[in-house]
């Protein structure tokens, strides 16, 4: 086995994703549910991630290239392109590949009358329904839809829309509204929800008898579950994993290379952010911003060494960051660290990756996309079956 470099990697739980993406459907009823794996499966790695989400009913994500590895994973189920195609000879692609494609602009719909295809595709024409970001608004929509239905190259019309407030207190009525109103009496199937829908907002949402019972379900097929499936709360800190009942899926791990005796008024680091008010022993991390781990934590941000709970001291240098061992005599150099995820160390102590993300002024979804390729990352052994730790 090849040497690692400096003493830092980041694992895949491929058995926390599989309980995560239960979870999901757990949430969803009789709806069901993409798994979300753009950006390479946030961060993940397509082919790690796969090992663990191939119970998923389709799988979403918007670069042909990603897709290109799903298929070649032997992938034969559906495969949904969230942003649609890019240009005109993207079409090809989805046709060959039988990818299925979002349509949210006028443009998408010129360039699939003029595609050529023996195989008519399944399209998601897509509602702007108060995210203004992508999609045909509600007074657009209809003419879109009968356009598209038009099209010998159309196959299935699904219709489609994403909540910009689904994690926060104005919620998704407003959007969900806006969405009804237009499409009532369209046929076709539904998909409405992401990680944070799913969760909090079920009642009115899914596939779920009871609130079909009740008369307020809108219909909802197809659920796009992203974050919750990467052990991330979408609604942290109002809820955490725990509560969500969500399993971390990323573990960045590292170790003590130095500790240090610091006396009352020596300071750590650079810009001396840190000063000791007492004697205190501190460790450093071989992780750096250049690893991915964010430089905006500052002092008291979580960290477990040897599976204990400490934090952070001075500002996140390159490589390297300090942490306060002064309730921890018996770590030292080599002393297992974890930044996030699940600690190696006997117990098994969880350090959720939205802890670190706040401490960042960030959300857990950046970090988890953003670890560096110098960081080697491979399938957790333990949770590695044996086909997916070849294919990591
Ligand atoms: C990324 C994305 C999702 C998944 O969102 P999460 O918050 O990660 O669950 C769902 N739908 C669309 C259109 C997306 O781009």
């Amino acid at each position: 086995m090849l040497r690692m470099p400096r003493p830092i990697e980041a694992l895949v739980h491929v058995d926390a994703l599989a309980h995560n993406l239960a979870r999901a459907r757990a949430a969803a009823g009789d709806a069901r549910v993409w798994a979300v794996v753009k950006a390479n499966a946030y961060g993940h790695g397509i082919e790690r991630a796969f090992a663990g989400l191939r119970a998923a009913d389709g799988f979403a994500l918007l670069d042909l290239e990603e897709a290109r590895r799903l298929r070649a994973l032997d992938w034969r189920g559906p495969i949904l392109l969230l942003e649609g195609v890019f240009e005109p000879r993207d079409l090809e692609l989805c046709s060959r590949l039988g990818l299925w494609h979002v349509v949210h602009c006028s443009e998408q719909i010129d360039w699939l009358a003029a595609h050529k295809t023996q195989s008519p595709h399944r399209v998601f024409l897509k509602m702007n329904s108060g995210m203004n970001r992508l999609g045909f608004t509600p007074a657009a929509f209809r003419s879109a839809w009968a356009r598209l239905t038009a099209l010998p190259q159309v196959d299935e019309v699904s219709l489609m829309t994403h909540f910009s407030d689904a994690d926060g207190p104005r919620g998704v009525a407003h959007q969900l509204a806006a969405f009804e109103a237009a499409t009532q009496d369209l046929p076709g199937e539904r998909s409405l929800s992401n990680s944070a829908a799913l969760l909090r907002h079920s009642a009115s949402l899914e596939g779920q008898a009871s609130a079909r019972a009740r008369g307020t379900a809108v219909r909802n097929d197809w659920v796009r579950a992203g974050i919750l499936t990467y052990g991330s709360a979408p609604d942290f800190p109002e809820h955490d994993i725990a509560h969500w009942g969500l399993q971390p899926t990323m573990t960045l791990r590292s170790r003590l290379i130095a500790t240090q005796q610091l006396q009352p008024g020596d300071t750590v680091g650079y810009g001396s952010r840190y000063t000791a008010e007492r004697a205190q022993r501190i460790g450093i991390v071989a992780c750096g911003y250049a690893d991915g781990y964010p430089r905006h934590c500052g002092t008291g941000t979580p960290v477990l060494v040897d599976g204990q709970r400490t934090a952070t001291v001075g500002r996140v240098s390159m490589d390297m960051l300090a942490v306060d061992l002064s309730a921890l005599p018996q770590v030292g150099i080599g002393s297992d660290v974890t930044l996030w995820g699940q600690s190696q160390a006997a117990g098994g102590a969880v350090l959720a990756i939205d802890e670190v993300a706040q401490a960042a002024g960030t959300i857990g979804y950046e970090l988890m996309c953003a670890v560096a390729a110098r960081v080697p990352m491979a399938v957790a052994p333990e949770s590695a079956p044996k086909a997916a730790l070849k294919a990591a």
